[in-house]
């Protein structure tokens, strides 16, 4: 069943269309990764799909459920929740209450007790910091805290928006290790915008690119990433 749908979406900034009738889909448990260079409107597509940019025409649905038009908060209680690029934690908040912040649509206090257990065991560094504000925390440990504040929502879709973004290669593979992980272990649904083309076709089941608003090109990410006009568009070889 597909878990989320877009449907000849087209978004705009004022007068000024950024997405062209964008179809897509994501399935249950699939990650999937939106690929493409700098403006292309990755970062437009995910806060369509969120509801903080709603899309001027097209459809969207969640578990077949309308949400184009939808407030983004009550996108999230349905159980779909973003990570923005550039992280957006809180910096004087302190972990801990970062993460609490990701849970407060929830009422299930004691799975909120397990996810949080969880969330300390995929990020150790996390538990060990619990009592910091979240602005003493290096780049990589942010990310860390961004991902897991959204998982603390229990999302069934995770949208990642440049996860690896000003990351060392060291702490950009440990994250996608845990992308992973979360997406096998906790049956999460990941939608992954990323520049970084190779490492995002690596991780991912499918992939789509995105040039100039438009979807080009899409298919399984092992074949895309032999695809020879994505080596030397994207992969720089
Ligand atoms: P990047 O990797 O640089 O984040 P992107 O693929 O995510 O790129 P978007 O950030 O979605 O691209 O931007 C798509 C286009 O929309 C760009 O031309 C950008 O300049 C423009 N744009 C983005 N935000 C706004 C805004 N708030 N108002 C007007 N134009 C915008």
């Amino acid at each position: 069943m597909p878990m989320l749908e877009l449907e000849q979406v087209s978004t705009f900034y004022g007068n000024i269309q950024v997405l062209h009738e964008i179809d897509l889909q994501v399935d249950q448990g699939e990650i999937i990764t939106l690929i493409g260079a700098n403006g292309a409107g990755k970062s437009t597509t995910l806060m369509t799909i969120s509801g903080i940019v709603p899309p001027v025409k097209g459809r969207i649905f969640f578990k077949n459920t309308p949400i184009h038009g939808l407030a983004p908060e009550k996108i999230v209680a349905l159980g779909l929740s973003q990570v923005p690029e550039g992280r957006h934690i809180f910096p004087d908040l302190t972990v801990s209450e970062n993460l609490d912040m990701g849970a407060f649509l929830r009422t299930d206090t004691r799975s909120v007790r397990e996810d949080l257990d969880y969330i300390y065991s995929l990020f150790p560094i996390l538990g060990n910091r619990r009592n910091q504000p979240g602005g003493n925390l290096s780049g990589g440990e942010q990310q860390m805290l961004a991902i897991s504040r959204a998982l603390m929502a229990k999302p069934q879709l995770l949208l990642l928006d440049e996860p690896s973004m000003g990351l060392a290669p060291l702490v950009t593979r440990q994250i996608f290790d845990i992308i992973k992980r979360v997406n096998q272990e906790h049956n999460t649904t990941i939608f992954l915008v990323e520049q970084n083309a190779n490492l995002a076709l690596k991780a991912a089941d499918r992939g789509y690119v995105l040039e100039n608003g438009r979807i080009t090109m899409h298919g399984n990410a092992g074949e895309l990433l032999r695809n020879n006009d994505i080596r030397k568009a994207y992969l720089g070889i």
